[in-house]
């Protein structure tokens, strides 16, 4: 058994080198966290159903033609993906307020906003993902003015594309998270969405009743993580026949 060259692990994710250049494995962990990695379990199935999670929404925007990172799905926790540069920001899009923002600005959660609002966060651990703008975004180089206008949008984009998708299974998308990368064909560079989307980095209420389907329930004590995640994969219709059977991490064949 070879082992295969991690490039990098995060609290939920391995990244490890892909089989050929330009390409990378994206391994689904089961660790679970939260403000910051105070708060950490691990729940059984859960990378499983965020590889099936993450390659279905990520498969739906590549057929409208919003570009991602997703290649194809290798196995029950691994997905191969093109690598890209990616910028150290979080884009934020929320359609209802909740979180943070209900937080910081003292709106109720669940207040319908006017228009989808775009955020970004630093992505820097030590400091907490602060909040910062445009200004800081382009006085501090993380992003070019035209990189900007692409992100904003891609992230509109993907949240029509999720709302609408939420919306026919009875999900109300309250808010989400991306993270966006570049890749260079020739001397050009564009902007595709990487990382992953999933329950892990969405707000998914249910439309009738509000309860929470997303990463909230593990945040706020409010159930079983697993079984919100398998209720919004079985009304996609991507729920894995055993969620339970897990490959191993960096193992090849
Ligand atoms: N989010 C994420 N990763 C983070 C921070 C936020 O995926 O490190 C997602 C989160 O799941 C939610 C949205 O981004 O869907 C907005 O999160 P918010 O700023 O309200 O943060 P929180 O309430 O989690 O502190």
């Amino acid at each position: 058994m070879a082992r295969r060259k991690k490039i990098y692990e995060g609290k939920a994710k391995i990244l490890y080198e892909g089989p050929e250049p330009g390409t990378l494995v994206q391994y689904f962990k089961d660790d679970a966290t939260a403000f910051n990695a105070e708060k950490h379990d691990v729940i059984d199935g859960k990378g499983v159903l965020n590889n099936r999670l993450s390659e279905f929404f990520m498969t739906g925007l590549n057929n409208i033609g919003v570009p991602t990172h997703f290649i194809r799905r290798l196995n029950m926790r691994e997905q191969l993906v093109r690598a890209c540069e990616i910028i150290p920001l979080e884009v934020v899009v929320r359609n209802f307020a909740a979180g943070s923002m209900s937080r910081r600005l003292g709106i109720d959660e669940g207040t319908p906003l006017p228009r989808p609002i775009v955020e970004y966060y630093f992505k820097d651990d030590k400091l907490g993902d602060p909040l910062v703008t445009e200004e800081h975004i382009a006085a501090f180089g993380w992003a070019s003015q035209q990189d900007l206008d692409d992100m904003v949008s891609l992230a509109l984009r993907v949240n029509d594309f999720l709302s609408g998708v939420m919306m026919a299974v009875g999900i109300r998308l309250v808010d989400f998270k991306i993270e966006i990368g570049r890749v260079y064909d020739g001397d050009f560079q564009r902007l595709i969405v990487a990382d992953e989307i999933s329950p892990d980095s969405c707000r998914l209420w249910d439309l009738q009743t509000g309860q929470r389907l997303d990463k909230d329930v593990f945040r706020r004590d409010l159930g079983d993580l697993s079984d919100a995640y398998t209720e919004v994969a079985r009304r996609l219709g991507v729920m894995p026949k055993n969620a339970a059977t897990a490959t191993k991490p960096h193992l090849i064949n």
